[in-house]
């Protein structure tokens, strides 16, 4: 560690990014370099395990069982190939997203972001190179949040990934009420039309990576995807944070 962060450490010791409290319990050592996370918030993570279902992503009970497509994804087939998200949505993750997007703690996301790079490494079969897109935000709760927490999360994975980053051709023109006010049916039909392609060449026989901060029913990664698509993209894999498991 260089003297200069060891001397910001001793001024402002290091906080857990998401229960705030002092990463370091014992006398101090300037030579650990602690993780963003503190011990008990990582292993209350709830990691999603195989078996999964390989396009939504959603966990299987029975243990017994290979990786296969739900019977929902078999009905009626996603635009995207995959869809997957290394936690559960709930504990200190649920906390996580709420610090960030309702706390307006942006560094959380220099703190998981690098948890959802190492997963995308090792889950996706996503073929290199690949552009990297947030889920775009309508410019009228942009203004009200202030930034877009999935384009933060994007960034992250990009940069760890040396994988180009897109947060400029895929829009959100429709304004539509939050997916967590609504019920499973009226959601799908909220973000109906929603986003929209500023300049579809960009995205034209392309691998993407478009990513989320939670994925609920998985409308919202859906409907983008439809919309990549038609515009040409080759495929379009999709990460999240966290998934609901309902
Ligand atoms: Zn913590
Ligand atoms: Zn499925």
């Amino acid at each position: 560690m260089n003297p200069f962060k060891q001397l910001t450490h001793i001024i402002f010791p290091p906080r857990c990014a998401i229960c705030g409290d002092f990463q370091w319990q014992g006398p101090f050592n300037p030579e650990d370099s602690p993780n963003p996370i503190c011990h008990d918030c990582t292993s209350g993570f709830n990691t999603i395990d195989a078996p999964f279902c390989t396009v939504c992503g959603i966990p299987f009970n029975s243990e017994r069982i290979e990786n296969h497509p739900c019977e929902d994804c078999l009905r009626t087939k996603p635009f995207f190939q995959a869809s997957y998200a290394p936690y559960r949505y709930e504990g200190p993750i649920l906390e996580a997203v709420h610090r960030l997007k309702y706390g307006q703690k942006t560094f959380v996301a220099n703190a998981v972001g690098p948890l959802m790079a190492e997963f995308v490494k090792t889950r996706f079969p996503l073929p290199e190179p690949f552009l990297t897109m947030p889920v775009p935000l309508h410019p009228k709760r942009l203004r009200e949040r202030g930034f877009n927490q999935s384009l933060l999360l994007a960034k992250q994975i990009a940069a760890a990934m040396n994988q180009e980053l897109d947060f400029f051709s895929l829009i959100r023109p429709k304004y539509t009420p939050p997916q967590t006010t609504l019920s499973k049916k009226e959601r799908q039909k909220n973000v109906q039309n929603a986003f929209r392609l500023k300049t579809p060449d960009a995205v034209s026989k392309k691998n993407i990576l478009l990513v989320d901060d939670v994925a609920t029913t998985g409308n919202t990664l859906n409907e983008c995807a439809r919309v990549l698509k038609s515009a040409g993209a080759e495929a379009v894999f999709c990460v999240t944070l966290a998934k609901a498991v309902l």
